[in-house]
């Protein structure tokens, strides 16, 4: 007998074999254009059981199910500072993305202003203010007061 779908007779998941008694309890989900366990239909990011929980298509690796807060995770980026997603205008330095709140100037911790910012080499962000005292102190040793006691950039694990 030739099996037309052999692919939808195994779960996704484990790849075992979906039984008949599996999908008269009720223990096979048909989603995707694939067949699951249950208890295999689970986010492909946070590993969450979906099979009761609304989820979608993941966006990154189609064919597999996320829960719906990692579909908002896959369509909006994280903020690179505080780890949030970004679900309003999302701003975009040296690569990474951040909350236009969330763009802080790494030696005085203040706001850039106006989204203007300078970058090293080590991928840390400054205003344009604090990066060129950084950067005369560096090259030319000169300081600026005591308010400035950046770490030693050999110290500085990344
Ligand atoms: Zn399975
Ligand atoms: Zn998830
Ligand atoms: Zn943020
Ligand atoms: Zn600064």
């Amino acid at each position: 007998m030739t099996n037309r779908f052999p692919s939808l007779r195994h779960c996704d998941s484990c790849k075992e074999k979906i039984t008949h008694v599996d999908a008269i309890r009720g223990n096979a989900i048909y989603t995707i254009g694939r067949i699951w366990h249950k208890a295999h239909l689970v986010c492909n990011r946070c590993n969450i059981n979906v099979s009761e929980i609304s989820f979608r298509e993941s966006k990154m690796n189609p064919g597999k199910p996320v829960c719906v807060d990692c579909f908002m995770m896959e369509t909006h980026p994280k903020c690179s500072a505080c780890n949030k997603t970004l679900l309003e205008t999302a701003l975009m330095a040296c690569g990474r993305y951040f909350h236009k709140e969330c763009l802080k100037c790494h030696a005085c911790s203040a706001v850039c202003r106006d989204s203007r910012y300078m970058v090293d080499n080590f991928g840390r962000i400054y205003d344009p203010d604090c990066y060129y005292v950084r950067v005369l102190r560096m090259r030319y040793g000169v300081h600026f007061g005591p308010s400035m006691h950046p770490p030693p950039d050999s110290e500085l694990g990344r």
